[in-house]
């Protein structure tokens, strides 16, 4: 069982409502233990150029409800520098952190694999409201994140049935289509647009005309942000011109944008990052690091950050030569199950999108 005197934590790359209930759970569970908590800011930037504070328990009260991160975040490339690394290592000595939890994306979990090879053992949680992490089922903060479209979207399908209007959303989610997806399912939609299967943009617009010939007023089409056309511009706004154009139904175009990385945490985020920040303190305890939180078939589990990364990278068409040379026959015929899996579970959504649209 190690021992530690401090555990600190911190939160990087994008913020994701959940963070909070994160930083709450991992504060509590190590006060439990009888460690003391040191809360760093701006992720690795705090690290480096040694912004910390205490993190107590009343510190942490009623955080649970708030979006947004009480550590905030930042992008840091100093740290990645020998230099950075040498500063973050010194602020770590000169306040007694023996271990550290990561709040982040696939950039925080790189830092997070330093850490832990400089002697500081560091477990990674992910937080993103993208769901674009492809170890893990769930992402602290994608539920919040598709609650605040979902009631977005509503609002905005009011006022499309006064004024028989269509209304294009392109919504956050980087290159991972799943926000747009899910809440194009859950709002009705008349159409959704990823990135992850080609849009079949002919009869999206043909299906939009029948439904009005039908009497449909209001239409809803959701595009996710990583959709583009061939010249890098977005696809989004582009779309909404043309539905207007071809179908002479007046198309109004909305970016929710970052409105949608904010507001109180749902139930779902709250107790899936209390569980989370829970688990990342036990598995320190246990003399465990370089892992990252995970949620695999509804149950907290808990996977190498090498590991992840690469199975990330698969999924993602971008291993580079040699990423593989590290893992085993069986571990790479896992990751190929892993991406599988979540290519299918896109696949079934999207063909469910499609069988309710009619
Ligand atoms: P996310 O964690 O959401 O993917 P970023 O990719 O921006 O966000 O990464 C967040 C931070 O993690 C970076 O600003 C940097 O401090 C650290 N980081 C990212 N990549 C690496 C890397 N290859 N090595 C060490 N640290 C990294």
């Amino acid at each position: 069982m190690a021992k530690f005197r401090r555990i600190g934590i911190l939160s990087s790359g994008g913020d994701a409502p959940g963070m909070n209930a994160v930083v709450r759970a991992v504060t509590r569970k190590a006060l439990e233990q009888g460690f003391e908590v040191v809360g760093i800011q701006n992720g690795y930037h705090g690290l480096v150029f040694d912004e910390t504070f205490p993190l107590t328990s009343a510190v942490t009260d009623s955080i649970i409800t708030r979006g947004g991160t009480i550590l905030y975040s930042d992008r840091c490339l100093e740290f990645k520098s020998a230099e950075g690394m040498a500063a973050a290592l010194e602020t770590c000595k000169k306040h007694q952190i023996d271990a550290i939890v990561a709040i982040g994306g696939d950039g925080t979990f790189r830092g997070a694999t330093d850490l832990t090879n400089h002697g500081i053992p560091t477990i990674g949680i992910t937080g993103t409201i993208d769901n674009d992490i492809t170890i893990t089922d769930y992402t602290v903060g994608f539920d919040t994140a598709m609650n605040t479209v979902l009631d977005l979207v509503d609002r905005l399908i009011d006022t499309c049935e006064s004024h028989a209007r269509c209304n294009v959303v392109e919504v956050m989610g980087r290159d991972c289509g799943q926000i747009a997806l899910l809440t194009g399912i859950a709002t009705g939609a008349v159409a959704v647009a990823i990135p992850e299967i080609p849009f079949d943009e002919e009869a999206a617009i043909e299906r939009i005309k029948k439904l009005r010939s039908e009497g449909k007023r209001g239409m809803i089409v959701i595009v996710s942000e990583g959709c583009f056309n061939p010249d890098g511009s977005k696809y989004s706004e582009t779309l909404a011109k043309k539905i207007d154009a071809e179908t002479g139904i007046e198309t109004k175009f909305a970016r929710l944008a970052h409105i949608v990385r904010g507001g109180s945490p749902t139930l779902r985020d709250r107790l899936t990052a209390t569980q989370m920040g829970v688990k990342a303190v036990e598995l320190l305890v246990e003399g465990k690091s370089n892992l990252v939180i995970c949620e695999i078939d509804g149950k907290i589990a808990s996977v190498d950050i090498n590991f992840a990364l690469i199975t990330d990278r698969m999924y993602k068409n971008k291993l580079k030569p040699g990423d593989l040379d590290a893992f085993t026959d069986e571990q790479v015929a896992e990751m190929e199950a892993i991406c599988e899996k979540r290519r299918r579970e896109i696949e079934d959504y999207y063909k469910t999108s499609l069988d309710v649209t009619v």
